[in-house]
């Protein structure tokens, strides 16, 4: 009797400590709250919502993120601008910034995504370049400086199950090394019951169809040796205005070369928006020195070849010759406008914090 008492009190002891240490798990992969940053909307801002708005099993976890709605209040279409889709690829981060803070919006609409993987921002584990930074800072005209995160490729280990140890792409089948399972660009079109980084991917879908986006631009960079340093990425859909693009870069000493989403590759934003949705899907590459290895300590701001200036005037460019063309090609009905209150090209010889408020 005596025995089976211990006994007993032993099984309920275990199944208390197997609750805890199912409490314990649960509460790491979903520890972090969703990242803030310091990002002050501009006048073109109509109104802020989050992208668990879209998909609310994204409440409460750190993949949620700030969508920042710019509203014409004119008639035309709908541009889904992402940055940081790769946190450490900061050009699109800030680009997607001064466009919150800065942009006014003429016709149509924009909805921006700063922060497209916020997991993935909160912390940069060296992926690229172990000198790579954490954080950076950008002195604005007010003499403040603002200090922006500088994250990383990947969703936090934390914040998702172990790698499995072959990704298997949803719902291609195509396989990848198991870290590509927080590789938000190999994820879509993502799965509702799925990963952290895949249900970050349906909501972005889910948003797409429920604002019927219909131009999509996800920012990248990339090291300053691969050969994708400076292209514009499009969907067969989009590849007539991104040709018509290219030409309108040339006149301005920009020179993108031009490539098609090949339909082997699976997972990228350009490829599965434009097969899973109505939207025209663009991806832009500018060179980050903090994605080349073999640079010890590289300077991401102030690098001489590839300042951060040179690449945020090359993204701002390119997203307007992309809606130029759009305009072009489409409807009248259909444009969407955004301008800056100085000349893009300023950008080319100025300190980029002078660019934020
Ligand atoms: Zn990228």
């Amino acid at each position: 009797m005596k025995k089976s008492i211990k006994q007993g009190y032993s099984s309920k002891k275990g199944y208390q400590v197997a609750i805890l240490l199912g409490f314990i798990f649960t509460t790491t992969v979903f520890a972090a709250d969703p990242v803030q940053h310091d990002i002050r909307q501009g006048e073109g801002v109509t109104r802020t919502t989050t992208l668990s708005e879209y998909f609310p099993a994204l409440t409460g976890t750190p993949g949620d993120t700030t969508v920042y709605i710019m509203d014409s209040g004119i008639e035309g279409g709908t541009l889904l601008l992402l940055g940081g889709t790769h946190a450490n690829e900061i050009a699109g981060v800030i680009a997607a910034v001064i466009a919150v803070e800065k942009g006014i919006v003429s016709s149509g609409r924009i909805i921006v995504i700063p922060h497209t993987n916020n997991s993935a921002s909160r912390h940069n584990q060296g992926t690229f370049n172990p000198g790579s930074p954490q954080w950076i800072e950008l002195k604005n005209s007010a003499g403040e400086t603002r200090r922006f995160l500088y994250g990383d490729r990947y969703t936090q280990p934390e914040d998702q199950a172990v790698d499995p140890e072959i990704f298997i792409h949803n719902p291609s089948g195509m396989e990848f090394k198991g870290a590509e399972a927080r590789n938000l660009n190999r994820n879509h079109p993502g799965k509702a019951d799925g990963t952290l980084t895949q249900q970050i991917s349906y909501a972005l879908f889910q948003l797409v169809e429920k604002e019927e986006v219909d131009v999509l631009i996800d920012m990248h960079e990339a090291s300053v040796t691969s050969r994708l340093a400076f292209t514009l990425v499009a969907h067969p859909r989009a590849l007539e205005i991104a040709a018509m693009a290219k030409m309108d870069l040339e006149m301005n000493d920009i020179n993108m070369t031009l490539e098609v989403s090949s339909d082997k590759f699976h997972g990228l934003s350009h490829r599965e928006f434009g097969d899973h949705s109505n939207v025209l899907a663009f991806l832009t590459e500018t060179p980050n020195p903090g994605m080349e290895k073999s640079i010890e300590h590289p300077d991401v701001i102030n690098d001489p070849d590839n300042p951060l200036n040179m690449r945020l005037q090359v993204v701002l460019k390119s997203i307007l010759a992309i809606l130029d063309n759009y305009k072009i090609m489409n409807d009248q009905k259909k444009a969407i406008t955004i301008g800056f209150p100085f000349p893009l090209s300023d950008l080319k010889n100025t300190n980029p914090g002078e660019f934020l408020r």
